[in-house]
């Protein structure tokens, strides 16, 4: 037993000892890869970032400077999978998981850009989806309250927001048709997935003068970007655009 175990051993290290010379070059190969691999990685999504907001943001009429800053302040790559990570920049949704996806860049910008979000405002969000959208309104406003119906999304969210810093933003697990009362009235509200209709306690929950960004229709037909402003009481709804979004689903 001894014996054999004794041949067995020598022979693995005799396969696995390095020449003295290489012995000094392999750990500085090693230092140079794990300085150098993550570094370059960051200054290629960095640069991505920095085309993603001129290309496909100001350059389809995004104008205000803060919202422009704070999508250059946000690590979108870091908001998708591993596998998804090297189209994070890409003029398109991405898959998150469990069938739901984080919009389109453009999308995410324009949306902030309309509620034309102010330091003081307080914002809820329904559709936490990623985090992604909430981190973005995180440096434009006071707080940020997201409402998501998917456990597992609404955990993974929130964690990556604590682990990213965006103190101001509180996430909740619930059906948010029903907004969060207990955070009301809110300067403005995004809602990310495509509602039947518009649900009159988010209607409720909005200050006067407030307004809301809603894609409204069901997923079979063209929805609609609608804007809800709330005036002395009067509410108005403007169409902004045709779009497409996951649909908002009801806890049942
Ligand atoms: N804003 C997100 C994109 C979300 S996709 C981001 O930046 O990544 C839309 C999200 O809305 C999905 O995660 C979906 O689960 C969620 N959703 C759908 N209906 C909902 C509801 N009634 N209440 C809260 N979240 C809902």
């Amino acid at each position: 037993m001894l014996t054999i175990h004794g041949i067995l051993m020598q022979r693995t290290y005799a396969a696995t000892v390095i020449p003295p010379p290489l012995l000094l070059v392999v750990p500085l190969i090693l230092f140079a890869f794990a300085g150098h691999l993550p570094a370059q990685g960051k200054v290629e999504m960095d640069q991505a970032r920095e085309r993603m907001v001129r290309v496909q943001i100001a350059g389809r009429g995004v104008e205000n400077r803060r919202v422009l800053d704070a999508l250059r302040s946000v690590p979108r790559h870091l908001f998708v999978s591993s596998d998804m990570r090297r189209m994070a920049y890409a003029d398109q949704p991405l898959p998150i998981g469990h069938g739901q996806t984080i919009s389109q860049p453009y999308i995410v910008g324009y949306m902030t850009d309309i509620i034309n979000p102010r330091k003081d405002d307080v914002v809820l969000e329904i559709g936490t989806g990623s985090g992604y959208q909430a981190a973005v309104l995180s440096p434009l406003v006071k707080e940020v309250f997201t409402v998501e119906i998917i456990e597992e999304l609404a955990a993974s969210a929130k964690e990556r927001l604590a682990e990213l810093e965006y103190d101001n933003v509180h996430v909740r697990h619930a059906d948010g048709y029903h907004g969060w009362k207990e955070h009301a009235p809110f300067d403005a509200i995004i809602v990310t997935a495509a509602a039947e209709h518009i649900p009159p306690p988010l209607v409720a929950q909005l200050r006067d003068g407030g307004v809301m960004v809603i894609p409204v229709g069901s997923s079979f037909r063209t929805q609609y970007l609608m804007l809800v402003e709330k005036k002395d009481g009067e509410i108005s709804t403007r169409t902004l655009m045709p779009v497409r979004f996951v649909p908002f689903t009801r806890k049942r």
